[in-house]
């Protein structure tokens, strides 16, 4: 008899697994890894937070909460939203969600069905496809051009929309490229979404890492809101990926049924998190900056130092805090045929970490996060440097 249902057949373990396990073993064995891969901050979680959630236990807020999040927390959400972005939710157009993942998670299991179409650009951070699958619908891939730095244009989503589309993703600025969708085409494909009937799933939790120009939320098309879901999280924003807390903005009727699905599965997220993100979302956003101006140097160095690499181009990332170098340049030859095996052999012989191209839908890439320490971009490319004069 069949074991597994088959919702648990269409997804897979997460591409970056192999190159994790592959460095916690070398770890074990002693060796100092320059670390590219992990997608998250360098930096701890700032103090005044942390002491909100110790406050928050020694008080004694351990107990369930209301599964969408205390209405404390929603108004911090949609007060920041508003303050940052000229958003208009209130409360009921928000649920506090135990980490960003679980919000997309959330939104794509009440909208899609089986055999919906969601469009989503290539490259794409590794978990859509599984996540749209897993609930039945059809991943329609968007190629987007690397001349034109990755970027998301209307009129590309325009073409890719068929009777069956049901929804849109985009993630700006985006994991793996840093590329941010320009002002004037979100607003054309919010026009569009809305126009259609279709929904536009913005995955925002590097919205406050973007290097040029204002910070663009989709979530200030107020006109649109009908058919606009933000996805939020205070993971990058506020160096607080452990700590799982992330929201989604969105008409309250989808709101709602994210959280009967939460109240089916998760229930609500730690009261002392909801607590000390209170305290992140309404306190001095200075922290923030601070961390965006260093992002921002460390960006500029470590696209310094690959551009000392022959063959190897980049383009240039507007938010975020990862690069999408094109290795190309190395492929095809023995033992480094595909981006995968190269960034084994740079694991293995360099002790660089990094996550290849083919975990984000691109075969020519590897991606490299910089929130690291200065120090670390240094020494990294300098050995991936030498790994390459070797190689070529
Ligand atoms: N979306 C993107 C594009 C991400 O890169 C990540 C984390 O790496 C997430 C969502 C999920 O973040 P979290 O669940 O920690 O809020």
């Amino acid at each position: 008899t069949k074991i597994f249902a088959d919702r648990i057949g269409r997804i897979e373990v997460s591409a970056t697994m192999a190159v994790t396990a592959e460095a916690a073993k070398l770890r074990a064995q002693g060796a100092k890894l320059v670390d590219f891969g992990a997608g998250e901050p360098h930096f701890a979680t700032p103090r005044h937070i942390k002491d909100a959630a110790i406050k928050a236990i020694d008080e004694n807020f351990t107990r369930y909460t209301v599964v969408s999040g205390i209405p404390e927390v929603r108004k911090a959400i949609v007060e920041r939203h508003t303050a940052d972005f000229g958003s208009n939710y209130t409360p009921e157009e928000a649920v506090f969600t135990t980490g960003g993942k679980l919000a997309i998670f959330n939104a794509i299991q009440v909208l899609v069905d089986h055999g919906d179409e969601v469009i989503l650009p290539v490259p794409y951070w590794v978990s859509y496809k599984d996540i749209i699958q897993y609930g039945g619908g059809k991943v329609v891939y968007l190629e987007t051009d690397e001349a034109e730095n990755f970027r998301v244009t209307a009129d590309a989503i325009e073409k890719a929309i068929t009777p069956r589309t049901k929804a849109i993703i985009l993630n700006s600025p985006s994991n793996p490229t840093g590329s941010v969708i320009a002002p004037a085409d979100l607003e054309r494909i919010v026009k569009l979404a809305h126009e259609r009937g279709i929904y536009l799933l913005l995955d925002e939790c590097y919205v406050y890492l973007q290097y040029t120009g204002a910070l663009v939320s989709g979530g200030s098309f107020t006109d649109a809101k009908e058919h606009i879901i933000v996805l939020g999280s205070l993971s990058k924003t506020y160096a607080m990926t452990g700590w799982r807390a992330g929201f989604a903005l969105g008409p309250k009727p989808i709101i709602a049924a994210m959280s009967k699905l939460q109240s089916q599965s998760t229930s609500s997220t730690a009261h002392f998190v909801q607590k000390a993100a209170i305290t992140a979302l309404s306190s001095s956003q200075e922290c923030v900056a601070e961390m965006r101006a260093d992002y921002l140097k460390l960006r500029d160095r470590i696209l310094a130092r690959l551009a000392e690499i022959p063959g190897i181009t980049c383009t240039k990332p507007e938010g975020a805090f990862y690069v999408y170098p094109n290795v190309s340049a190395y492929l095809g030859k023995p033992g480094a045929k595909t981006a995968m095996e190269l960034a084994g052999r740079l694991l293995n012989e360099a002790h660089v970490v990094s996550v290849p191209g083919e975990a984000f839908g691109t075969n020519n890439h590897i991606r490299l996060s910089y929130a690291v320490s200065h120090d670390d971009v240094e020494e990294g490319v300098k050995r991936m440097k030498d790994f390459f004069a070797k190689l070529s």
